[in-house]
């Protein structure tokens, strides 16, 4: 394939505006798959087991498929991008291999906010849009109204616009010329020196690192001996091939090519998202690569049962394999043992890193609330710091703390126009500032307007419950996404738990000097109602400093109790507690009190 018959596309939707089944319909449709019974949503190419579950796409895919089209064949690029505000890396890394991109939007539902943040970046980078309008055969979609909806927002000619339905296949044939006539081809030049883009890599237990790359310039084949302009590492080709849809080798990859090559790559590390390959002794200009994928959420993973630390690590060493933007360090808490820290981009992201870790390698862990790395300014220096436990005492006046900044992202959600004000409160109760909004439509008849909001809020108040009181709160009518918007100056504090007088590390929090008060009464509660009674009192306190801002006390065990629970002597019976005790390694010791693993868990889950 020359590159003037060659393709290269992504599909852009808000999460269930049906990405998945428009693809699946395609490379049907080509022929690249085998038609399956209509009704039947088993989607190609989601293809880790979470992503089928959850329905949502967490790494991208890449597949490719030919069309004939007016006596000739195209080959046909289709670079799969994630639906969710976590990803939206991975969003960016995707289309920098195309040249054009499917706007799909449900004609039910009509614009979301998912969509809008995606188009944005589509258009930074130049790519021609091709505007589809999905699901019209449900009974509740509004073709016209969502057209207009598209018009508005995106500035879209309401006749380009291809109405379809992903699921009956109506339209999708349209959709195959649309993209061959309207996005332009790659351009490259077949004689020049090998310029390949890597944009993508996955494992393969048998072969390595495979990288997915868009082939810019020159061509590369089995055998080509390239190097890295990242990494300065040589390699021998192994194999090249596309993807269609698994991999399927071919003698060589030409320029506006996307397709896989393996080389002998060890560690994933190797195949660094945005490097430029090259041939030996044909150096070339590095294309601009991307900023790294930034950690965002940090959070603490322990194994339940401490002697399974090794398998752990090893487990979570294995994910990051094919997850690369999940970060990993070591650290250790005395109230949970040796464990790892993790940085993820969104707290999507670290549930769907916990449950691939739960299924994939039967792990039992324990998560400790997520945290944002925070800024904290002394006189002379400035320190990340993402470890409650690290954060500094900002009450002690001797600390040379000057300030502390947290990050905080730029929110817009879009909500009918009656779940207006609650979504105000929602904002306001998380810190929100400099509050906006303006009418995304204006409704017609039964169906109400739509407003959409945009604000500035910490991120540390997004982390926790935000997403989820969004949804509730709106009856999943509001949609949501945030853009990093830099840092800010906070008046923030470590809070500590006490049990017993003695500090638990693990429960740290850092909150905001406006809510400690209430933040603090409700921990202890919490605390005082998920800690089982021990045979002595044990008071229950959260600390800023020194001042303790709340106190609960758990009252002792009688000794009689327990003596009608197990009988015989008072001594016997404490070495039997004893006995237990060691036994039990779900026991975890926090100061002097001992507290079951599924009080932590309580504890942890909020
Ligand atoms: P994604 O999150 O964008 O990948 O969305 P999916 O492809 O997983 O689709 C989300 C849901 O919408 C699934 O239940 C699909 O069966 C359904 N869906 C997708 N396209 C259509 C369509 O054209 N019509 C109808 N009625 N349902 C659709
Ligand atoms: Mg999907």
């Amino acid at each position: 394939y020359t590159c003037d018959l060659i393709r290269n596309f992504s599909i852009i939707a808000h999460i269930d505006h049906g990405k998945s089944t428009l693809a699946d319909r395609l490379l049907e449709l080509t022929g690249t798959i085998q038609k399956k019974q209509v009704g039947r949503n088993e989607q190609v190419l989601d293809k880790l087991k979470v992503e089928r579950e959850r329905g949502i796409t967490v790494k991208a895919q890449t597949a490719s498929m030919i069309h004939k089209f007016s006596g000739k064949e195209y080959l046909l690029n289709l670079i799969d991008t994630p639906g969710h505000v976590d990803f939206s890396w991975e969003v960016s890394r995707s289309l920098a291999a195309c040249q054009g991109a499917l706007l799909l939007v449900d004609a039910s539902q009509g614009v979301q906010a998912q969509s809008i943040s995606v188009f944005h970046i589509a258009q930074e980078r130049g790519l021609k849009i091709i505007p589809v309008l999905n699901k019209i055969d449900l009974p509740a979609a509004q073709p016209e109204r969502i057209a207009a909806q598209m018009q508005s927002t995106f500035g879209i000619d309401p006749t380009e616009i291809i109405p379809i339905s992903a699921k009956t296949g109506q339209g999708v044939e349209a959709i195959l010329e649309a993209i061959i006539q309207r996005i332009p081809p790659p351009s490259g030049l077949e004689n020049a020196p090998l310029k390949a883009f890597l944009f993508d890599s996955f494992y393969d237990r048998y072969r390595g690192v495979i990288s997915l790359v868009n082939v810019q310039a020159g061509t590369i084949r089995k055998g080509d001996k390239i190097l890295s302009c990242h990494t300065r590492k040589r390699y021998e080709v192994q194999d090249v091939g596309v993807m269609y849809p698994e991999e399927v080798p071919v003698d060589c990859l030409r320029p506006g090519q996307v397709g896989y090559v393996s080389c002998n790559m060890k560690e994933s590390s190797e195949a660094h998202i945005g490097d430029t390959l090259f041939r030996i002794g044909h150096p070339v200009e590095p294309m601009p690569g991307f900023k790294p994928a930034k950690a965002m959420v940090y959070a603490g993973v322990f194994p339940v049962d401490s002697n399974d630390f090794p398998k752990l690590e090893e487990s979570i060493k294995r994910l990051t394999l094919t997850d690369r933007s999940v970060t990993m360090q070591r650290e250790s808490s005395s109230a949970l043992g040796q464990g790892c820290r993790l940085g993820f981009l969104g707290t999507l992201h670290m549930d769907v890193f916990r449950q691939r870790l739960e299924d994939e390698y039967d792990a039992n862990v324990i998560i400790t609330a997520p945290t944002v790395p925070y800024k904290v300014i002394y006189k002379d220096k400035e320190v990340y710091i993402s470890n409650p436990t690290e954060f500094p005492d900002v009450t002690d006046t001797t600390s040379k703390v000057k300030e502390i900044h947290e990050p905080v992202v730029r929110a817009s959600i879009i909500v009918p126009e009656e779940g207006f004000g609650d979504m105000m409160d929602l904002c306001y109760s998380h810190r929100a500032e400099g509050l906006e909004h303006r009418y995304l439509d204006a409704g017609s008849g039964s169906t109400s307007s739509r407003i959409i909001l945009t604000c500035i809020i910490p991120l540390s108040e997004i982390v926790t419950d935000f997403f989820d009181q969004l949804k509730s709160r709106s009856s999943g009518f509001a949609s949501f996404d945030y853009e990093d918007a830099g840092y800010k100056k906070s008046d923030l504090a470590k809070m500590t738990f006490l049990l017993n007088a003695k500090p638990v590390d693990a429960l740290a929090l850092i909150v905001h000097r406006s809510a400690q008060d209430t933040i603090g009464r409700a921990w202890v509660k919490k605390l005082h109602k998920v800690i089982p009674r021990q045979l002595f009192e044990v008071p229950i306190q959260a600390a800023i400093g020194r001042k303790i801002i709340a106190r609960e006390t758990l009252s002792a065990l009688r000794a009689d109790v327990t003596a009608g629970l197990y009988g015989g002597h008072y001594e016997r019976k404490m070495k039997h507690l004893e006995n237990q005790k060691e036994s039990k390694k779900r026991m975890k010791r926090m100061g002097s009190v001992d507290l079951p693993q599924e009080a932590f868990f309580d504890i942890l889950r909020k």
